[in-house]
């Protein structure tokens, strides 16, 4: 996943241009104090000073911050002369400068290392954010002079990006609101501080739902059926739980997966299940109430601004276009994709009645089953997988690809600052050792850090004077930690996650686009998971695990029959993940298709939002309501895109055939891929750069094929 930042971009773009002097002399000795003040940091590659940074930092800056920025905005609006492009576009994309900057820092801790304090500041300036972010779209006078720039686009001879810029920065005004009257632009200002409030208000209760959850096992029979690595990780989580001697598990994933996917109890199966699939579903961190006032308040505003539902409104802006182009996808891949778990599902019934169980087969049965199946049919134990995936040889594995797709090279920076002791940070140059910027690696859960894995950064490419601003990027996981002598093991998935966030990565490292609003990830969502789906295919590949994938103690690379075993098992248990995802990415739209408010309960919208696709009892949506924390933790996040997911899948695995019926690693393709997605942020249309790299639009049908859920393999050629 790639986190989105919560400020408008372009909005917020900015450097300093009026009033520095005079914020200089006022702020000096606040700005000794707080090192987050500080125009420039002194620090190896100007990351953040994490070491001089505390908590207390956080409020003061922003809100000083903030105030520059809205003079910095005045002075633009406020402007005698007549607006130009520079005097105009490329001066809001200069503004805000050091509230752009704290915001990342402080909004990165907030997911990757928060505590009370933090999340107690986040609650105080949401409001205070999502105002400035709506004193600068509502802002008229400086709309008007943004229009002027607009009308007269066509003499203005602007180059490709400035162009790109302009309409960006027009079109991201008239989305948010300019064009309304006064009385409805305070409506929308209404709209758009609740709506900050309750997202972050929705994810607090998640992280807490989660942490307050544990399943304690204190008879050893309970434990049958799990592997011994599991059983000493939930020792290790009782021990830090402070009950030592017993097992604990909690409702992160790499702690109750392996549980569902292991413990012959049946009961506790349930019983955890219950808890996972209820986070945030009543009890004292109740979500209910949110989901319904979030998807009607996004109704409202999407009423407002002229769309006849949110999806239309955010649907515009992507590769998709509109609700039609999504439900068309979507409903396409459904078909096969539930009539393969079907066979799937009849597959674990009947090892169910083998073990003399007469139930239907329930949710909490559907990982169990696939394992015993998957080791029956495949004889593949991801226990045998994982000696071989640990995780400095997956890291090994993730530079070696990038080495030799794009010439990349890693080192560890030792003694730069970091927000975590387990975080690390990597500089990145080229081939001829020219510099590219700066990684930051934080692996392991904590209870400090939300779940998932996500890229981010700390500050975004772009050019200034003529010379290019290295960006400072960061990748964030929840990876099976290390126990006592043994190092990191990852699961298959979980190596994948790692190509996965690593090739967000590479899309914010090797972006070479002169504006920073523009630049790297600031791409639409459908598209922005391209460059990371379509690293994990190198990630799979047998000819590339075997460069990277070698037994952590003998060093003896992956057998071939093991690789065989995991390239067959590929299609495996794909109509359940297919559908679990679909569900959830079916459920957002509906969510954000509504044409009227939601009266009903959530459980009862969920019910009949899955009967209408007639989804299995088997199988619940990859995330509920409740804790879908993709389209409900952020005022617009993943809100009705969450089919982002499936849709970049069509584009990368069409974009890997490339190299697939080539060579792996053809450097004509690769350099086409750097040079027209990856360099390229959102400088042009996304289907065109597209074509120019692939030579033609995406077909499905590499998609269909790699999930196993097309039986012909010719006559699928239809184009998304
Ligand atoms: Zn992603």
């Amino acid at each position: 996943m790639k986190k989105r930042s919560l400020i408008v971009a372009g909005m917020l773009a900015l450097t300093l241009v009026a009033c520095k002097k005079e914020e200089e002399k006022k702020t000096n000795t606040e700005m000794n104090e707080n090192p987050l003040l500080v125009e420039e940091f002194n620090t190896p590659y100007g990351v953040p000073p994490f070491d001089l940074i505390k908590d207390e930092h956080f409020e003061p800056a922003i809100l000083e911050a903030i105030k520059m920025h809205q003079a910095e905005v005045d002075a633009i609006a406020n402007s005698t002369e007549t607006p130009t492009f520079e005097n105009t576009i490329l001066a809001m994309e200069k503004s805000g400068y050091l509230l752009k900057r704290n915001a990342r820092i402080f909004y990165n801790l907030t997911s990757a290392n928060t505590n009370d304090k933090l999340q107690e500041i986040a609650a105080k300036l949401a409001p205070e954010m999502s105002k400035h972010s709506d004193n600068i779209s509502l802002n008229d006078k400086l709309f008007q002079r943004v229009k002027t720039v607009w009308e007269n686009r066509q003499s203005l001879n602007l180059g490709l990006e400035e162009a790109k810029l302009l309409e960006e920065s027009y079109k991201s005004f008239v989305r948010s609101g300019a064009n309304l009257s006064e009385e409805d632009k305070e409506k929308l200002r209404k709209i758009n501080e609740e709506l900050a409030l309750l997202t972050l208000e929705f994810s607090n209760n998640v992280l807490a739902a989660n942490n307050q959850y544990e399943l304690v096992i204190e008879n050893k029979k309970d434990l049958s059926g799990l592997p011994e690595a599991v059983i000493q990780a939930a020792a290790e989580t009782a021990k830090e739980k402070g009950k030592e001697g017993k097992w604990v598990f909690t409702l992160q994933n790499a702690s109750v997966m392996p549980f569902l996917q292991y413990a012959d109890n049946r009961e506790l199966r349930k019983e955890i299940l219950n808890a996972y699939q209820n986070r945030g579903n009543g009890g004292e961190f109740d979500n209910n109430e949110k989901v319904k006032r979030i998807a009607n308040l996004r109704l409202e505003k999407a009423n407002l601004l002229g769309y006849k539902t949110f999806a239309d409104y955010s649907l515009e802006e992507t590769m998709a276009k509109s609700p039609k182009g999504v439900y068309d996808l979507l409903n396409k891949l459904w078909v096969p994709a539930l009539a393969k778990a079907k066979e799937e599902e009849a597959e674990i019934k009947k090892m169910m009645e083998a073990d003399g169980i007469k139930d239907d087969v329930q949710p909490y049965d559907w990982r169990y089953y696939a394992e015993k199946i998957r080791k029956a049919k495949y004889d593949l134990d991801e226990q045998e997988v994982k000696p071989y995936l640990s995780l400095e040889n997956v890291q090994n594995g993730v530079f070696g690809v990038c080495e030799k797709l794009y010439g990349l090279k890693f080192e560890q920076v030792q003694n730069a600052p970091v927000y975590h002791p387990e975080a690390t940070l990597w500089k990145v140059t080229e081939k001829n050792g020219d510099f590219v910027g700066v990684l930051y690696m934080d692996f392991f859960p904590r209870a400090s850090k939300r779940g998932g894995a996500w890229m981010t950064s700390y500050s975004e490419q772009s050019i200034k004077d003529g010379k290019r601003i290295a960006p400072v990027i960061s990748i964030v996981c929840n990876f099976t930690k290390p126990v006592g002598d043994t190092p990191s093991l990852l699961t298959f998935d979980e190596a994948l996650t790692f190509f996965h966030e690593f090739g967000h990565a590479l899309h914010g490292l090797l972006s070479n686009v002169k504006y920073e609003s523009l630049s790297g990830t600031n791409v639409s969502r459908d598209f922005v998971e391209l460059p990371s789906q379509v690293l994990e295919n190198w990630g799979a590949d047998p000819e590339v695990l075997k460069m990277y994938a070698k037994h952590y103690k003998t060093g003896e690379v992956i057998p071939d029959a093991l690789i065989k075993k995991i390239n067959d098992v590929g299609t495996f248990d794909q109509g359940f993940a297919t559908v679990e995802y679909l569900a959830a990415s079916l459920l957002d739209m509906d969510y954000h298709t509504q044409t009227e408010p939601i009266t009903v309960n959530i459980d009862t919208f969920e019910d009949a939002s899955m009967k209408k696709i007639g989804l299995t009892n088997a199988i619940i949506p990859r995330y509920r309501s409740t804790y879908f924390l993709h389209i409900f933790s952020d005022p617009v996040g993943y809100a009705s895109g969450y089919y982002s997911y499936i849709w970049s899948g069509v584009l990368d695995t069409d974009a890997f055939e490339a190299f697939k019926t080539t060579e792996l690693f053809n450097q004509e393709k690769a350099n086409a891929f750097r040079k027209n997605i990856l360099e390229k942020g959102n400088t042009e249309d996304a289907m065109e750069l597209y074509k120019r790299f692939r030579g033609a639009e995406p077909s499905i049908e590499p998609l269909l094929r790699k999930r196993g859920l097309t039986e012909d393999k010719k006559t699928i050629t239809e184009k998304l």
